[in-house]
C-alpha cells in the first residue's frame, strides 16, 4: 500500500516548500489545492469566479468544490503510487471525504504536522515574493532575489500574492484556528500515522530530511 503525505500545519508554516522538497525525492506528485485554485482564477474559469473573492478574504472555499478537485486529482494515474497533500484537508468535511477516496484507491494516510510560531509565520508570509512571468518563489528575509525585488532568472519585478498582506494572514491563520486545528484531535483520535515537526528549525533542506527520516524514507 503506498502512502498519502498529508501535510498540516497554518498557512505559512513551510507545507509548500517542504512538498516541493518531499516530491521530488520521493518521486511523488505534489497535489497543492491552494496552487490548483490559483490557476482556475488566473484561467478566469467558472470555479475561478466563485472563488476569487473567497480566497482574497482569505477563507476556505467551500468543501463541495476542494472534494471535487481533490477526487478527481487522486484518480489519477500518477497517484498510484503515493502522493503529497498540500492545503487539503482543511475541515473535518474534508478530512471524512478524504479517507474514503483513500480508502477506495488503496492509500495509506500519513500525517506530517508542522509547527511554527504565529509571529514568525507573518514575518514570513509578509515577506513573500514570486515571479509573475517563471512562478520562482523568494522571500525578503530568508531567502531574497540578488537583485532588489527582480526575478535571479528573468529580471521580472516580483510579486506578492494578495491574500500575503498581514491583514489578510491575520484571517487565514483565524480560519485555520477554527476549521483546520481541529484535524489534529481528529487525526490522533483516528489512530493515524502522525508526526509533530518544528517547521522553523532549521533550512527547509534540513526540515526535509528529518521528515524523510521520520518517514524512514532517507
Ligand atoms: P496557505 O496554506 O499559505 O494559506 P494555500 O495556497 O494553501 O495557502 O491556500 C490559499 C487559499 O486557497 C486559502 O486561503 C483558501 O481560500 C483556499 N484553499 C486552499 N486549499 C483549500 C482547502 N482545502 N479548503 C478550502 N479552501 C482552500
Amino acid at each position: 500500500m503506498s502512502d498519502a503525505l498529508i501535510l498540516l500545519g497554518p498557512p505559512g508554516s513551510g507545507k509548500g516548500t517542504q512538498a516541493v522538497l518531499l516530491a521530488e525525492r520521493l518521486g511523488i506528485p505534489h497535489i497543492s489545492t491552494g496552487d490548483i485554485l490559483r490557476e482556475q482564477v488566473a484561467a478566469g474559469t467558472e470555479l475561478g469566479r466563485r472563488v476569487q473573492a473567497i480566497m482574497s478574504a482569505g477563507q476556505l472555499v467551500p468543501d463541495e468544490l476542494v472534494n471535487a478537485i481533490v477526487e478527481e486529482r487522486l484518480g489519477r494515474p500518477d497517484c498510484a503510487g503515493g502522493c503529497i497533500l498540500d492545503g487539503y484537508p482543511r475541515t473535518i468535511g474534508q478530512a471524512e471525504q478524504l479517507a474514503g477516496v483513500l480508502a477506495r484507491r488503496g492509500l495509506h494516510p500519513v500525517i506530517v504536522n508542522l509547527a511554527v510560531d504565529y509571529n514568525v509565520i507573518v514575518a514570513r508570509i509578509t515577506a513573500r515574493r514570486q515571479c509573475p512571468a517563471c512562478g520562482a518563489s523568494y522571500n525578503l528575509i530568508t531567502n531574497p532575489p540578488r537583485e532588489d525585488e527582480r526575478c535571479d532568472r528573468d529580471g521580472t519585478p516580483l510579486v506578492a500574492r494578495q491574500d500575503d498582506s498581514e491583514q489578510v494572514v491575520r484571517q487565514r491563520l483565524e480560519a485555520y484556528e477554527r476549521q483546520t486545528l481541529p484535524l489534529v484531535e481528529y487525526y490522533r483520535r483516528a489512530g493515524a500515522v502522525f508526526h509533530d515537526v518544528p517547521g522553523d528549525e532549521g533550512s527547509p533542506e534540513e526540515i526535509a530530511r528529518r521528515i524523510l527520516k521520520l518517514l524512514g524514507k532517507e
